[in-house]
């Protein structure tokens, strides 16, 4: 491949162990061999595959930082062209001078997502194995961990390769009964097409019936806590972020603003926002508080309705109450330590805790409580999950295809017209891949990588 030399810092800008550089392209290593001495003495093309060699990056005779040169032939490498991966001790300067002598030596700046788009165009990874990268990078819980690194090692193409392969075959059944129709070929009949086709949506639709519980576990879910001034809202907060976070006072009023951290609580990641307490109130500045809780409320995927247990419910209370939806709410009867004192019955219906927010032993069953009212635990490890809003475009598009094809069959259409819906669904599936993908398609997905991937 004729592609420019590119290079990048593939580590975060900041303090730290170590810094890489990463050269790919055909003169990687002799651009590396004019910037680097080996202490063996030994120049880098030199090297085998897979070997390091310690020694200096220089400039013009001036030593920038110790070094470690890891070199990859083609293509055995990330982007399948010859690499070479400079690591210089952590931090800005080195990093950044070791990058300007790697330019000055030939190389270009690689631009976000440059060296996965190598892989791609490559053949090292398809479209959906490089988007995951992308999401390994950014994986907030173990979920998103595994199921990236699942869609990394191709778990996504594998199955939408299976369901390429079956379209494929009935499109080539489709065509051969339409030219032989009077023969008696095995196989070519309507229910044999129709459970071709059934298959193929059945499993379109489970990934995409997954996908929104992945979207939820990979990007964490909107988490209002509300509830009326002093109920311990804030107090919940900081249970759950283990740390401080939220001013806890018992001067009704207190948080005015919304206060969000994200947290993980058995897996699941939550972006909490701790909100003003809700009641009537002439303070106007309280009321503006007051107006962004209900906004949170109503936009949240995840309610933590907070009530003091220990005391009768009030007016605020009972208008909260009303407002609540009963498939997203989690109702935390709080203060428990101080007995419970309120008529519970007016929770029917809700999933329900009772716990004292000072105490960490409480955590356990709020834990168990959210597991079950957001049901993440829907995904299974043989799952294979969409994991972009491009794939599951994709996808949707394939499975709406693969349903007018069986609806054009049942109505007894001409089988070039089934043919035609089950060719659609085929591109689709091959554009999920990246099998057959335009340029923009392409630049697109790794416009949003960063830089040095
Ligand atoms: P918010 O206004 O709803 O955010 O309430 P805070 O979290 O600021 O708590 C109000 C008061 O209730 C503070 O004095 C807390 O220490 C107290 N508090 C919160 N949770 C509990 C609890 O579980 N038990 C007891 N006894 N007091 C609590």
């Amino acid at each position: 491949m004729s592609e420019k030399t590119v290079a990048a810092i593939s580590t975060p800008q900041g303090e730290g162990g170590i810094s890489v550089i990463r050269i790919s392209g055909d003169d990687a290593i002799s651009i590396a061999d004019l910037c680097f001495k080996g202490v063996s003495g030994k120049k880098l093309s030199s090297l085998k595959g897979y070997e390091a060699a310690f020694g200096e990056v220089f400039s013009n005779d001036e030593k920038i930082d110790d070094a470690v040169a890891l070199v990859f032939r083609e293509p055995k490498s990330y982007t399948g062209e010859n690499v070479v991966e400079l690591s210089v001790h952590g931090g800005r300067m080195a990093a950044q001078k070791t990058l300007s002598t790697v330019l000055k030596a030939g190389a270009v700046p690689a631009q976000n997502g440059e060296f996965t788009k190598r892989a791609f165009l490559n053949g090292k990874l398809d479209l959906s194995e490089a988007e995951s990268v992308m999401e390994l990078i950014s994986a907030k819980n173990n979920t998103a961990l595994r199921l990236s690194l699942a869609a990394k090692d191709g778990k996504i193409s594998r199955e939408i390769d299976v369901i390429t392969e079956r379209l494929l075959e009935t499109a080539a059944n489709l065509a051969a009964y339409s030219d032989y129709p009077d023969e008696d070929i095995e196989g070519l009949n309507f229910e044999n097409f129709s459970n071709l086709l059934n298959d193929c949506s059945n499993k379109l639709k489970r990934m995409l019936d997954t996908f929104d519980s992945s979207k939820t576990i990979r990007e964490g879910i909107d988490c209002a806590i509300v509830g009326r001034p002093n109920v311990g809202k804030s107090t919940l907060m900081n249970l759950l972020s283990g740390f401080e976070r939220s001013i806890v006072t018992d001067v009704a009023g207190t948080t005015r603003d919304v206060i969000e951290n994200t947290v993980c609580i058995a897996d699941i990641t939550l972006n909490l926002a701790d909100t003003a307490g809700i009641r009537q109130t002439d303070d106007l500045v309280e009321n503006l508080g007051v107006s962004l809780a209900q906004k949170r409320m109503n936009t949240a995927a995840l309610v933590l309705a907070v009530f003091d247990g220990s005391s009768a419910l009030t007016e605020d209370d009972i208008s909260l109450i009303n407002c609540l939806d009963k498939r997203i709410t989690v109702i935390i009867i709080n203060k428990n330590d101080l007995g419970i004192n309120i008529d519970k019955s007016v929770f029917e219906g809700f999933c329900c805790v009772e716990i004292s927010a000072k105490e960490d032993e409480s955590i356990d069953c709020l834990k168990e409580a959210i597991v079950e009212i957001t049901q993440t635990a829907k995904i299974s490890e043989s799952d294979a999950v969409l994991i972009s809003e491009r794939q599951r475009n994709c996808a949707d598009r394939a499975y709406n295809a693969v349903l007018e094809a069986l609806d054009t069959l049942k109505s007894g259409f001409t089988l070039d017209a089934v043919g035609i819906c089950v060719d659609d669904a085929i591109s689709s599936l091959l554009e999920l891949t990246g099998k057959r993908v335009t340029n923009e398609v392409c630049d697109e997905v790794f416009r949003r990588f960063c830089v040095g991937k």
